[in-house]
């Protein structure tokens, strides 16, 4: 028996990356996985090697349209949403002065305002079915400063408070909102670090010496989707290797 058996969870940036690794981790404890990315070759080529539990729907976060029409094909295809992972994000690296009003927005919009939109278009459902859970995908930029990175570390700390507002709302609905923290983590958003090459400086912050795997982080995220976290809500998940303990 799967730990997700008969549910149906809906992963946004779920193309590559942590998001790839949680819809292969469901769909193997028995979830219907929905992948939701804008990197649409990568988000097939995902969902044909999980195979028949799993569906790639092209979706930007950041358009209202783009959920109403993915929530209302996920409906039609399995009549109920049983999970929620809000897991897309972009990162930019630039200290204060160099960071421009538009480079600040778009981090905004896809990590903050794309998780506002994602709850907003999910809840209905979830509150009518007396069930759900959702995951939103944070980071440690969101429990602590992040020199050269305001726009993220603004984003994410919002995903922060913003996880905690809904879960209070509909808590007495049945429905479940955590957020995860994730440290350094090896996925494809490292290579902006590479770039700068602030890796090393990065790595030192981190006890446990070492990267996580995704599938670390998608291990945690299958027992926030599970029942098995029945009693967890506007709670924060840490998963960062000792960085944020001193
Ligand atoms: P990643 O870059 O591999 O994955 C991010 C995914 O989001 C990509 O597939 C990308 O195409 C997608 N995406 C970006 N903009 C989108 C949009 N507008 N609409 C839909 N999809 C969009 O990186 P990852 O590490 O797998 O990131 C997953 C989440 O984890 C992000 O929210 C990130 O901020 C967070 N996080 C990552 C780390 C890390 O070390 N990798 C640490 C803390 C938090």
């Amino acid at each position: 028996m799967g730990r997700l058996d008969g549910k149906v969870a809906l992963i946004t940036g779920g193309a590559r990356g942590q998001g790839a690794q949680e819809a292969e981790l469901f769909a193997s404890e028995g979830a219907s996985v929905v992948i939701c990315d804008v990197l649409d070759d990568d988000g097939k080529q995902t969902a044909a090697t999980i195979g028949d539990r799993a569906t790639y729907h092209h979706h930007d976060v950041t358009l209202e349209a783009d959920w109403a029409s993915v929530v209302g094909a996920v409906l039609t295809e399995h009549g109920q949403l049983d999970v929620l992972v809000n897991n897309a994000g972009i990162v930019a690296i630039s200290p204060l002065v160099m960071t421009t009003e538009e480079d600040y927005r778009r981090v905004i919009d896809v990590n903050q305002i794309g998780v506002f939109l994602g709850m907003k278009a999910v809840v209905p459902h979830m509150v009518e079915r007396q069930t759900g859970s959702i995951i939103n995908i944070s980071s440690v930029a969101g429990l602590m400063g992040s020199p050269g990175m305001i726009a993220y570390g603004a984003s994410k700390w919002a995903v922060r408070g913003m996880t905690k507002s809904v879960a209070l709302e509909v808590a007495p609905f049945g429905v479940r909102v955590n957020s995860i923290h994730p440290g350094i983590i090896e996925t494809p958003m490292l290579d902006e670090f590479e770039k700068w090459g602030i890796m090393d400086a990065v790595m030192q912050r981190v006890p446990v010496n070492r990267k996580a795997d995704a599938i670390e982080v998608a291990r945690l995220a299958l027992y926030l989707a599970s029942d098995e976290s029945a009693y967890s809500t506007g709670s924060e998940f840490v998963i960062d290797g000792g960085m944020t303990a001193s």
